[in-house]
């Protein structure tokens, strides 16, 4: 076994907090001699009580001379984070006291924590399962509050929560199909194929709407692609920076203007959105523009929903009935802008302008209407507690064992003995135990745990 994943007996330090200084910074050991390790250094007035916070005055054991004064809080194994015993001293956020912390944890015997390490040992202890410890890594690179929220869903449980009665009625299965070929002999009846059939709808229609929050899961964990696409000149650009609240992208009254695609970063209602400005749609000669075009075809491609600006001023144009009809079956939304130079009658007169949301970019009119009506078709009917799937992992583990299961399937219907349904229901359990990390392979875990940094 790799040494990463045997629990070790050893103790590990790391500083917590990020590196820089700050008001306060802290040292964290876990292990067997995590009080002992400092000992010696804090000139504890008392015992330190396990879960209070503990005054201590730092002392160079060399000298003699005050380092620092500090709050140490102990935990006593299992109640900590890593279910071993941890100290935590808080001292100021100086990067010397904190490497002077450091420097006398290793000479007393404690050695660096390799990243995600403190995770990675409660997850070893039992203390959370892999979802949990991915969660911790995500609140922690969460940016915004969506995120957040999530990632501490998924550390309540959330996501095993969802998937537990579903293990358990693949389990029921296994060992109702086990009982028929074990004792067939014995009068135990074998499982009908009715009722096999039932069980594997029972099971795989939550796996596959928990499959299917991959989508929801994977914007709020890692951003919404939003594009803008339209005709030159029908305020895309201005749109773009509208959303964004500021000037990034070149606004001209030439048509054709911006031939790269520019991107940038905003969150709208707390999630994240990748906003992609493209170059306008129109048949062109010039060779640069073509290119701009080509890679707009691409960003609407890899888009995960579309905003088709037109111009509301003007007659619905050939040109966006073309584009509306390529994007049919791709999410959208109609965004009828510059609505400032529509008299104020204007909309129902003239025939399907009255369709879509209605801004102006230049006056800012209708603005947050759009960014409600982009935030309400990211939810959907998802929500955060129920459980979603963040990660590719996650989701090839959920996609794996669906795979599995429309075997098992194919093998009742082709009259195949149990005993080989069986095997395809085995297949099914085991990623959704890797999902969780009850038998997951060493090098996913390793994988997992090395996205983190120093610390945690
Ligand atoms: P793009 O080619 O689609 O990116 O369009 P731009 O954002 O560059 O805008 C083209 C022209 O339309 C510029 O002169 C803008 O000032 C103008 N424009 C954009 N949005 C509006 C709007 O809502 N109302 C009015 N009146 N003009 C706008």
């Amino acid at each position: 076994m790799d040494p990463d994943l045997t629990l070790e007996q050893d103790t590990i330090v790391a500083v917590a907090t990020p590196p820089g200084r700050g008001g306060i910074g802290i040292v964290r050991l876990s292990g067997p001699a995590a009080l002992q390790t400092l000992m010696p250094l804090l000139k504890l007035e008392v015992s330190a009580e396990p879960r209070r916070a503990t005054f201590v005055r730092i002392l160079d054991p060399a000298s003699g001379h005050l380092i620092d004064e500090a709050v140490i809080t102990y935990f006593a194994a299992p109640n900590s984070y890593t279910a071993e015993d941890v100290l935590e001293i808080a001292s100021h956020g100086s990067p010397v006291v904190l490497g002077f912390l450091i420097e006398q944890a290793l000479a007393g015997g404690a050695r660096l924590a390799r990243a995600g390490e403190f995770t990675q040992r409660a997850f070893l202890n039992g203390r959370m399962d892999l979802t949990q410890a991915e969660a911790v890594r995500d609140l922690i690179d969460a940016t915004t509050h969506h995120q957040a929220r999530l990632a501490a869903e998924q550390l309540g449980g959330a996501l095993s929560r969802r998937l537990s009665p579903t293990k358990r009625a693949l389990l029921y299965l296994i060992a109702s199909l086990e009982a028929g070929i074990d004792f067939a002999e014995d009068d135990i009846d074998v499982l009908p194929d009715e009722k096999i059939v039932a069980s594997l709808d029972a099971v795989e229609a939550p796996l596959r709407s928990l499959a299917d929050s991959f989508q929801y899961g994977r914007i709020l964990h890692a951003g919404l692609k939003l594009a803008i696409v339209g005709e030159p000149n029908a305020g895309k650009s201005s749109l773009f920076n509208r959303l964004l609240d500021r000037d990034r992208a070149i606004v001209t009254a030439t048509p054709g203007t911006t031939r790269d695609l520019i991107s940038e970063r905003v969150a709208i209602e707390g999630i994240p959105v990748e906003l992609i400005d493209t170059a306008g749609l129109r048949t062109t000669t010039d060779e640069a523009e073509m290119l701009g075009i080509a890679k707009s075809h691409e960003a609407l491609a890899a888009a995960d929903l579309i905003l088709v600006v037109t111009d509301a001023s003007k007659v619905i144009s050939s040109q966006e009935r073309l584009l509306r009809k390529e994007l049919e079956n791709r999410p959208y939304i109609l965004v009828r802008n510059k609505t400032d130079l529509l008299p104020d009658t204007a909309g129902a007169s003239v025939p399907g302008l009255d369709e879509g949301v209605h801004v102006s970019a230049l006056t800012g009119v209708g603005i947050d209407i759009l960014r409600e009506a982009i935030t309400s078709r990211i939810h959907g009917t998802a929500t955060l507690e129920s459980g979603l799937l963040t990660n590719v992992r996650q989701h090839d583990a959920v996609s794996r064992s669906l795979a599995a299961l429309s075997e098992a399937r194919r093998a009742v219907a082709a009259r195949i003995p149990h005993e080989m349904v069986m095997l395809n229901l085995y297949a099914a359990l085991q990623p959704l135990d890797e999902l969780t990390g009850t038998t997951t392979p060493d090098d996913v875990l390793n994988l997992v745990f090395s996205t983190f940094c120093i610390g945690k």
